[in-house]
């Protein structure tokens, strides 16, 4: 069976920047064979998302090249140059594009690399290979669409697969109910509610603020109930120096800082990426609710220091057992659907390395983003997208993606050049015997 240098599950953002990277360094001499396997049946970048209006929270300057090697084929500018419209862009006079148009960017990035890329399979577990004490390569199993499993092997693995759904431990029970989802699936399930009267959206952050916004024109009357345990929906913060803990340079401080340092940070800028809209779009909430009281008819309500106790599937809808928090009074109200715009979380790679836990001291991960593993663990694990707590909050974003792809397709190369000259002292050394 071939022997893969390099295999990456997941091909959004950033294993496609990677294989940029990768394609790069060719030119320079260092050629890497990889893969990647994306369980998507061809690029789509939160494609339940892609509401009309929401545009981009990060710069376009922060693409999958340009902080790296703003001379690359693919930065963002080539990419409206490509497309013949680098001069309407300019008068946008913006640096933050729709998210359609930024989606077709990546798509365009993606295509160069059909060649290398399997879409519609899901990777189901990795297994060790070994070579007897020594865990040599590793065994990536995937599934198609038509249930064929595919085995492939690799000297290492680069895990960017984005964030699951976080659903509320009250909503567990109703997994399967379609009357309940998450934003994460937001465009394709509402479709099937367009005759709901009564819409709840949980959560205070940028897709809760888009839904809400969206249900709003989306429908003439449907009342939308925008639930929220916190005081008030805070804007993002993206002044200047603040937005400087997006600053490649501030994840060497972030990961060189005591643990309990590090969660401080984590903590004192937790907002400026969480359960944080824009402030225009808070503004364009705000006003809904301003014409609501103008007009003297109460359409949609903001329930902000509310949280679900309970959530129950009944015949006529999902009924809601709210309390307030101020009052601590409950209340029940049943919904004909139930958007959950309650966030990610990032730890699903752990499932798939479960066959391998035993050789890795709790999932920590060195500054190149390489889990660190026991002596007799040959092949690199590296991780993007999932290292927040030791990386910093960027760990997630655009941000830093273009310098991080650097980073570990240099860690790779390092690697090999490593076992290929110790192969060569070897193969001297029994010559010489
Ligand atoms: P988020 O920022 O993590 O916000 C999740 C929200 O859900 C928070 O308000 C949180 O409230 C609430 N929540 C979590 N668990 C809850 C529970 N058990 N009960 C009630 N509420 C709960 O998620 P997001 O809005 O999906 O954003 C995720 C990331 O995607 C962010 O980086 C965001 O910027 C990005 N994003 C970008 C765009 C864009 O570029 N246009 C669009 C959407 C999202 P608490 O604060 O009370 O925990």
């Amino acid at each position: 069976m071939k022997i893969y240098d390099l295999i990456g599950i997941g091909f959004g953002p950033s294993n496609i920047a990677l294989a940029i990277a990768l394609e790069e360094q060719k030119q320079t001499g260092h050629h890497a064979e990889s893969f990647f396997i994306e369980k998507q049946p061809s690029f789509a970048w939160h494609a339940n998302m892609m509401l009309d209006n929401a545009h981009m929270q990060v710069s376009f300057l922060k693409d999958l090249v340009t902080m790296r090697n703003p001379a690359s084929h693919f930065t963002f500018i080539n990419y409206l140059h490509q497309k013949n419209r680098l001069q309407d862009f300019i008068n946008l006079k913006t640096f933050f594009p729709s998210r359609r148009e930024f989606n077709d960017y990546l798509a365009w990035a993606a295509a160069h690399f059909d060649h290398c890329c399997a879409y519609g399979e899901e990777v189901i577990e990795v297994l060790p290979e070994k070579k007897g004490d020594e865990v040599s390569l590793l065994r990536v199993r995937s599934r198609d669409n038509a249930q064929t499993v595919h085995e492939r092997l690799t000297r290492s693995l680069v895990i960017s697969i984005g964030g699951h759904p976080r659903i509320p431990d009250c909503f567990s029970s109703l997994k399967g109910d379609a009357r309940v989802f998450h934003s994460n699936n937001y465009l394709k399930e509402i479709a099937q509610h367009t005759h709901a009267q009564k819409i709840a959206v949980v959560g205070a952050g940028q897709s809760a603020s888009e839904i809400f916004m969206d249900l709003h024109h989306r429908f003439d009357t449907t009342q939308i109930d925008l639930i929220m345990r916190a005081r008030s929906i805070k804007p993002s913060d993206d002044s200047p120096f603040v937005n400087e803990i997006f600053n490649t340079d501030f994840t060497d401080y972030v990961f060189n800082s005591p643990e309990q340092e590090r969660s401080k940070i984590l903590n004192e800028f937790w907002h400026t990426n969480y359960a944080a809209p824009d402030l225009v779009l808070i503004e364009q909430i705000f006003n809904v609710f301003y014409q609501q009281k103008v007009a003297g008819a109460e359409r949609h309500r903001f329930l902000r220091r509310h949280v679900v106790k309970k959530a129950l599937a009944q015949p006529k809808g999902i009924q809601f057992i709210l309390q307030d928090l101020n009052t601590n009074k409950e209340r029940i109200v049943t919904y004909d659907a139930v958007v959950l715009a309650t966030g990610y979380h990032r730890d699903h790679y752990k499932s798939l390395l479960n066959p391998l836990m035993p050789y890795f001291n709790d999932l920590k991960v060195d500054r190149q983003y390489r889990v660190c593993s026991t002596l007799h663990f040959k092949p690199a694990i590296f991780l993007q997208g999932a290292c927040e707590a030791s990386h910093g909050l960027s760990d997630t974003l655009l941000s830093v993606t273009a310098v991080r792809t650097s980073e570990i397709s240099q860690a790779v190369i390092n690697l090999f050049s490593q076992s290929k000259s110790l192969q060569a002292k070897r193969t001297m050394s029994s010559a010489l015997v």
